[in-house]
């Protein structure tokens, strides 16, 4: 069987995409990924999605998406997309189990925050552990919270920060930032902001409290170890789009995430779309993702709508027949 669209991802850009394919009689198939319904399933309350008043818990909201979505017809597959072929066409997609081809394909994986690899990580995500300022910041008023990284993701997140917190520390394992001078320059003048040089986060402490309460800090040049009372920690080393598996096939830049043409959710290939954090190496909010998802599964059903026009009396089976149909489309 050759479906007419396939959506990679689960995450509000990978949601959205599949209401908005569904209501155009699509019929998407949405292959979940490994984390169903993305980072905000560790997310406890996200109180910046427009339309409630009082926030949502995280894995609620998408759990609302995901019913949305089949309510108009989508179809779930459980597993993880691990090789694709965008040269031929209809489109390959191989996942654990199964094999399928597609006539388009919305790739909506999203990025992972990088972690530090501690086991406590897990536990405490959502528990004083953090990977969004802009997320979780506000919970923080009046406390004392810490920053992991030297980049500039960990400067912006330090100074939003500081409209909440009592006091930012930063704590980066080198003694020279890697953020550009003016993001260095705004932290290092903001008087509630604080650097702890050449230093790592060893432990997350507390698992059995339910949250945060301190960290043990390393002192890479010294080895001394040491514990400091915390109310939250923010990691801010950085996020790997999940692309691997498109190496070779689609058009990213040097970190990895995909390149779509200008305003349009295109890739560089036809009739493959990319949506949500996976095309967003800047704002990487639920709300912009699930835009994106909205614009790709527009372009979307432009583009099959194009390729439907091209051949009036046929299926959509008939039109992918043979491995030219988009060429003369
Ligand atoms: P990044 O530039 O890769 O910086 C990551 C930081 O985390 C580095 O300081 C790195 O240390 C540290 N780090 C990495 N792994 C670590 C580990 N395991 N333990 C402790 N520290 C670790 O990532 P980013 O800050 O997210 O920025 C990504 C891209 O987005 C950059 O191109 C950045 O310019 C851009 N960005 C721009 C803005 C803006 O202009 N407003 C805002 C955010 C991001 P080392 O320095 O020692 O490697």
């Amino acid at each position: 069987m050759i479906e007419q669209v396939i959506i990679a991802g689960t995450g509000p850009a990978g949601y959205t995409a599949a209401i908005y394919t569904a209501r155009a009689n699509l019929r998407p198939l949405v292959i979940e990924g490994t984390e169903p319904g993305g980072q905000l399933m560790i997310t406890t309350e996200v109180e910046n999605f427009p339309g409630f008043e009082t926030g949502v818990n995280g894995p609620q909201l998408m759990d609302a998406m995901r019913k949305q979505a089949e309510r108009f017809g989508a179809r779930f597959r459980p597993g993880r997309v691990q090789a694709v072929n965008l040269q031929t066409f209809p489109f390959r997609l191989v996942t654990e189990e199964e094999e399928f081809q597609c006539l388009s394909f919305i790739v909506a994986t999203g990025a992972s925050a990088r972690m530090l690899g501690l086991e406590t990580e897990r536990k405490l995500m959502g528990h004083g552990l953090s990977t969004c300022a802009t997320c979780d910041g506000f919970f923080f008023r009046d406390k004392e919270v810490l920053v992991v990284g030297g980049g500039d993701s960990a400067m912006e997140e330090a100074n939003f920060l500081t409209k909440y917190a009592r006091r930012v520390w930063v704590v980066h394992r080198r003694e020279a930032l890697r953020a550009t001078r003016i993001m260095q320059d705004r932290a290092l003048r903001n008087p509630k902001i604080e650097f702890i040089w050449d230093t790592t986060v060893r432990e997350l402490h507390d698992v059995d409290a339910g949250s945060v309460t301190s960290v043990t800090l390393e002192n890479v040049k010294t080895r001394e170890t040491r514990r400091m009372p915390i109310d939250g920690v923010f990691l801010a080393i950085g996020h790997d789009p999940n692309t691997g598996f498109l190496k070779g096939e689609l058009a990213m830049d040097e970190q990895g995430y995909l390149l779509t043409h200008g305003a349009s959710t295109r890739t560089d290939i036809e009739g493959v779309f990319a949506a949500g954090d996976v095309m967003d190496p800047v704002y990487r909010q639920a709300i912009t993702a699930a835009g994106t998802g909205c614009r790709a599964a527009i372009d979307c059903d432009h583009y099959l709508e194009a390729l439907k026009e091209k051949y009036t009396n046929r299926t959509w089976d008939e039109l992918a027949e043979g491995s030219d149909a988009r060429q003369k489309a």
